[in-house]
């Protein structure tokens, strides 16, 4: 099973990634790391690659596609591969379209995490860090002991501008220029499957499981 994850940043499709890989043993790619991979063992992809990101350019989408292919063409991908954070743009889906179809391959799902930019919002909002030592809260899921200390090391805990509501809401606006065209392209492709992403996560991955089988 070849399956590619959709969902805005803070839907949690990363977690949903994670626990399909983990149940139905394929691996879960995110294109960051098999970028630092090919870096890190200096392979001519890699190589390729390290020069864009060099000069703060981005890695063109056809040697993205290249670098995937070269990864899920390992023995491990056999029965399948959990793909996350790629594609995230039209252009990226139709190089990836092309180079699977050439290779008589497709994705077989496209799943779509679906969570209202209000819920991001709020979730992201209630997150706190320290900025000490890298420990992250919860007001609600995930509280420390002492509001607004680290449990860990006894600092104050801070939103961090990532997770401020103006940062989320630009994110969210560029999720849905770039990434929800993806929907109507994998929806137009009969692979896609939304899933209520509000839920309890175990009620998300038992809705996930219900369409894998
Ligand atoms: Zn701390």
């Amino acid at each position: 099973m070849k399956i590619i994850m959709l969902g805005a940043p803070g839907a949690g499709k990363g977690t949903q990634a994670k626990m399909i890989a983990e149940k139905y043993s394929v691996p879960h790619i995110s294109t960051g790391d098999i970028f630092r991979a090919n870096i890190k063992n200096g392979t001519e992809l890699g190589m390729e690659a390290k020069k864009y990101m060099d000069q703060g350019l981005l890695v063109p989408d056809e040697l993205t596609v290249k670098i995937l292919l070269d990864r899920v063409a390992n023995e491990d991908c056999k029965n399948g591969y959990v793909l996350d954070g790629f594609p995230r743009t039209i252009p990226q889906a139709q190089v990836l379209d092309k180079a699977l179809t050439e290779l008589g391959d497709k994705i077989d799902y496209a799943i779509n995490v679906e969570v209202p930019d209000e819920n991001i919002v709020k979730r992201m909002g209630g997150r706190r860090a320290c900025l000490s030592c890298g420990a992250t809260y919860h007001i609600e899921h995930v509280p420390p002991k002492a509001e607004g200390i680290c449990d860990t090391c006894g600092k104050e805990l801070v939103l961090r501008d990532d997770d401020k509501s103006e940062t989320v809401m630009n994110r969210l606006d560029v999720y849905h220029k770039q990434t929800q065209p993806l929907i109507d392209f994998y929806s137009a492709k009969g692979v896609l499957q939304t899933v209520d992403g509000t839920v309890d996560m175990k009620d998300v991955f038992a809705a996930i499981i219900a369409i894998l089988g």
